[in-house]
């Protein structure tokens, strides 16, 4: 037997052991929804996995009632009080990171090497980077006249109600928690209906590691019920939200109609990766393309999906990337095996694979088309590229969310430049070349939250994360987060 069949079959085991309760969490335990429950299952194998609370507006109201409740405890602790709590969480996910692992990989369908190796450390790490974070900020003592001094301190918001999506379920709820509660807020998070399981588990182990009641509430169900009802509520200072662009349009609509709740919306995009001809290794470039078009199964909000490659290594290069692109074939997500998995369900695979096969109509399928049966799922997709299109074609537009990129030829400098901004997202964009004036030219003027020279998708704890244009506003990760979750208070004090 070899180590990959080794490994393979003990998670399968593991995961036919796995217990799993989908009940929502509000002040520090478990709770069945209004509604009644509605059964999860796994994209990966079809198996069903919970029993998965579906609440009601009157449990979003008790989740924000506990989390109010909580709020005046919390936000009077002391900054190293707060630090210390969050690394006691931090310690005991790390205990438990192969459950999570499991659970995140069944609940959503990527890959358990993924899971065990990114998805939960990644969560971990942001997790004590906010910790750490806690106690070091200072205020400020601004120039005012003579006889008066001003301090001018960051203010936790209150209630913080957070949003998430599908795709990295527990990075996201933590990109956002962490700085949350780092601050002295209280927070009720909203994880997306598909993969809701991961979170729920953390929720109870920062209660097991000692978080009091009521500052950390999880409230499962449907983001047009639920997730609306947090939007909506009179008793939630702030909305942290990653998510589609047409959500984050409804989400501004409802703190217009409520209370004005601070938003930071994390939306959709449609990021370019530029390849020019002075790239001093192409197949590295090439590999990399591959890993920013076909990771997670190309479902990142990030994802460099459109390709824009000069002319004059557009071939040479188009072969290069068909052959990184082998490297994200699907396979079974618990196997162990490099390689994708699922997408996040049968039917987000149909509206993928609708794409493609428009691209094949109107242009070409240069590599992968292919949808397949894996574990008894068919939500499966070869890595894809799409062809022959004119650039103003949906295709070059529109976000997809799987991995299926497009492939296109450029002459000039500003012609890459133009191409790339011609889209409504401004979240992300690549730029590979040897020439550093250029690289510094272009990511000048390209439109991104965040420009990646020579790689793709840089992101890391100690920088922000966010869009321009369509993409949203407000930033995920770093120092900048703590924005999202504070207001800056004067406290103006006359003596003479
Ligand atoms: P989505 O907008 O449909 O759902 C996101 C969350 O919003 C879910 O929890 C959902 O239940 C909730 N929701 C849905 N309708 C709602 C409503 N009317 N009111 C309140 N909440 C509601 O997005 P999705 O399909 O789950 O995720 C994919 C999208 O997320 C893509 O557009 C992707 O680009 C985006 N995304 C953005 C980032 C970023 O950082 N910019 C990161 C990851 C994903």
């Amino acid at each position: 037997m070899n180590t990959s069949t080794t490994f393979s079959s003990a998670w399968h085991g593991r995961a036919d052991a796995l217990a799993i309760d989908g009940r929502a969490f509000i002040d520090g335990k478990r709770a069945a929804g209004g509604h009644p429950s509605r059964r999860t299952t796994s994209p990966a194998d079809g198996r069903v996995l919970a029993e998965l609370a579906a609440c009601t507006p009157a449990d979003v109201d008790r989740a924000v009632s506990a989390a109010r409740r909580a709020f005046p405890d919390w936000s009077r602790r002391s900054a190293a009080d707060r630090k210390a709590h969050l690394l006691a969480l931090a310690d005991l996910m790390e205990r438990h990171s192969d459950e999570l692992a499991l659970l995140e990989t069944l609940d959503s369908g990527k890959p358990i090497l993924q899971t065990t190796t990114v998805d939960v450390p990644g969560a971990i790490s942001t997790l004590r980077w906010y910790a750490e974070a806690a106690d070091k900020q200072s205020g400020e003592l601004p120039a005012v006249p003579a006889g008066a001094t001003a301090l001018v301190t960051r203010e936790p918001l209150g209630v913080v109600a957070a949003i998430v999506p599908w795709n990295f379920p527990l990075e996201i709820a933590v990109w956002k928690l962490a700085p949350a509660l780092a601050a002295g807020n209280t927070l009720v998070l909203k994880p997306a209906e598909q993969t809701s399981l991961s979170v729920l588990r953390l929720a109870e182990l920062a209660t097991e590691s000692g978080l009091p009641d009521g500052v950390l509430n999880i409230v499962t169900g449907s983001g047009r019920e639920v997730g609306a009802a947090l939007a909506h509520h009179m008793d939630v200072d702030a909305l942290a939200f990653t998510g589609s662009t047409a959500v984050s349009r409804t989400l501004l609509e409802a703190s217009g109609r409520s209370n004005l709740k601070r938003l930071s919306l994390e939306a959709g995009g449609k990021s370019s990766n530029i390849i020019f001809a002075d790239t001093a290794d192409l197949k590295g470039a090439a590999a990399k393309a591959a890993f920013g078009a076909f990771y997670n199964q190309g479902q990142v909000c990030s994802a460099n999906s459109r390709i824009l490659v000069q002319r004059a290594v557009h071939d040479e290069f188009s072969a290069l990337l068909a052959g990184a692109a082998a490297a994200y074939s699907p396979a079974d997500p618990l196997a162990g095996l490099q390689g994708n998995g699922a997408l996040i369900s049968s039917a987000h695979a149909d509206d993928v694979e609708r794409w493609i096969v428009r691209g094949r109509a109107e242009g070409e399928v240069l590599f992968g088309g292919a949808r397949r049966d894996i574990s008894g799922s068919d939500a499966y997709l070869e890595p894809t590229l799409l062809g022959g299109l004119p650039a103003d074609h949906d295709v070059h537009r529109e976000e997809i969310f799987g991995p299926v990129a497009v492939l296109h030829p450029f002459d000039t400098e500003d012609q890459a430049v133009a191409l790339a901004n011609a889209t409504d997202y401004g979240l992300a964009a690549s730029v590979w070349t040897s020439d550093l004036s250029r690289a510094h030219r272009v990511a000048g003027d390209l439109l991104a939250g965040t420009v990646s020279v020579n790689t793709v998708d840089a992101l890391g704890n100690t920088t922000p994360f966010g869009g321009f244009k369509q993409s949203g506003f407000g930033r995920d990760l770093s120092l900048h987060a703590f924005d999202n979750y504070t207001a800056p208070k004067t406290t103006w004090i006359q003596f003479g």
